[in-house]
């Protein structure tokens, strides 16, 4: 892939022109971040895991009624995906309480929620990703009011997609990060990746048992012997 093309880079992809206008290419690259870029690590063959967890979910999504950007991995670390004007939202999706949830609110480590908690946060490293709502982002035009209501319906249904078939392999998804943009049609589709670095999964029946970026954003141990393991788990 020629710098040359580059389009963007990330924390932890680099985008890149394809022959295609409408199409560009992904990199799913070995560095790491946490802390708002302020923890850096590279770890060898972290975006290939990234990347295939990716490959595997993105068309199980798509066969389940969930529009995405995925159009097909070139390698183990490339993926061609459709252009989309990406909305500046992280989508949260939580199961069990954990993270920011249990600092800010109170709830205990690992409780069920009763039904799946959205929160959307501004994706903006500069002011820390604060959280959002439903008012601020109407006020700053970033969607309609029907276009956040399919963001919220779409979230939900990955999240439910993801869940069950996670829990087919004795994991519990905990909660997950999902971002969404609009193709040159209008259409909301799911955007960005769906990997370790963005969802948060527990070895089932375990509390806090980390099979995701928690072990590097917590130093819980082997970071790629974590991240190698849950893409074994998740994608044979
Ligand atoms: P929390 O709000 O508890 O820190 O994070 C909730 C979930 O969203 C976790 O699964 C976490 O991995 C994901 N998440 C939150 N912010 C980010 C972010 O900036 N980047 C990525 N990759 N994931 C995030």
């Amino acid at each position: 892939m020629s710098e040359g093309n580059l389009l963007y880079k990330g924390k932890a992809k680099s985008v890149f022109a394809a022959d295609d206008s409408n199409v560009l290419s992904v990199v799913f690259r070995d560095d790491i971040t946490a802390l708002d870029g302020l923890k850096k690590n590279t770890f060898e063959g972290k975006g290939a895991c990234n990347a295939k967890v990716t490959a595997y979910f993105y068309p199980i999504l798509e066969k389940n009624g969930v529009p995405t950007h995925f159009i097909k991995s070139v390698n183990e670390t490339t993926q061609l995906v459709r252009k989309l004007k990406m909305i500046p939202l992280e989508v949260v999706v939580r199961n069990r309480a954990a993270g920011s949830l249990v600092r800010n609110y109170g709830f205990t480590e690992g409780q069920y929620l009763e039904k799946p908690i959205i929160v959307m946060d501004l994706k903006d490293d500069s002011r820390h990703d604060p959280m959002i709502n439903d008012d601020i982002i109407l006020a700053l035009k970033f969607v309609t009011e029907t276009e956040l209501a399919e963001i919220k319906r779409l979230a939900l249904l990955v999240n439910k997609i993801l869940k069950e078939n996670l829990a087919e392999k004795n994991i519990d998804l905990i909660d997950m990060k999902l971002e969404f943009g609009k193709d040159n049609e209008g259409l909301i589709r799911l955007g960005d990746e769906i990997s370790m670095d963005s969802l948060r999964l527990w070895d089932k029946g375990e509390i806090c048992a980390s099979m995701d970026k928690d072990i590097y954003r917590k130093d819980k141990g082997d970071v790629m012997e974590v991240y190698r393991k849950t893409v074994e788990r998740i994608v044979n």
